[in-house]
């Protein structure tokens, strides 16, 4: 029996990730688990990782790994989650990337990981966060999320090229392009 997928959208702020994540896990009926959502809702609600991880989201700084990692394993876990998933925002960084891949070994053997990222020029990305207007798309935090982005999450790129589980996509076509090209490559 073939494995259940675990999708692992990577990309820039403004890259499309988000928008694609979201079209896919309804077509698939899969749970988009996006971590940027799950902290600004927890931000909302003030609960105490939304208390804990408010400064980190308003600075365009990463949150600490601890704050995320039990909450990741936690969904991941979930009775919706068993038929597969696509995390939209985590990994973030190496560490990030690790952590999970000692998860699919240890406790969700029957996935199958397969990254995929979007590539979109700077230009079109901060034309895009601009019109995005989110709390945190002010050009001083863009800045900043941007560099984090280059410094921290890049490496991850190259994480699952070594591992041989990347595909790379071109994200600056209209979506509807960029939802046919990553369908082809989740079917392949
Ligand atoms: P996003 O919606 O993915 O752009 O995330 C918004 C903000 O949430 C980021 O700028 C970070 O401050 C925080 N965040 C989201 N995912 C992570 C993660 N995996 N690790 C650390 N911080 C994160």
């Amino acid at each position: 029996m073939s494995k259940a997928k675990g999708l692992i959208f990577l990309g820039p702020p403004g890259s499309g990730k988000g928008t694609q994540a979201q079209i896919l896990a309804q077509e698939l009926q899969i749970p988009h688990i996006s971590t940027g959502e799950m902290l600004r809702q927890a931000i909302d609600k003030q609960t105490k990782l939304g208390q804990q991880a408010q400064s980190y989201v308003d600075q365009g700084e990463l949150v600490p790994d601890e704050l995320l990692l039990g909450l990741i394993r936690e969904r991941l876990s979930h009775a919706d989650a068993q038929n597969g998933w696509i995390l939209d925002g985590f990994p973030r960084n190496v560490e990030q990337a690790n952590f999970l891949d000692q998860l699919l070994q240890e406790e969700l053997a029957q996935f199958s990981e397969q990254a995929l990222n979007l590539d979109v020029s700077d230009d079109l990305l901060i034309e895009r966060l601009l019109l995005r207007g989110r709390k945190d798309d002010n050009e001083d935090t863009i800045r900043r999320r941007l560099e984090v982005y280059r410094e921290q999450t890049k490496p991850v790129i190259d994480y699952y090229r070594d591992h041989e589980r990347l595909s790379s996509v071109d994200g600056n076509p209209d979506p509807e392009t960029v939802t046919a090209s990553l369908k082809e490559i989740i079917a392949s």
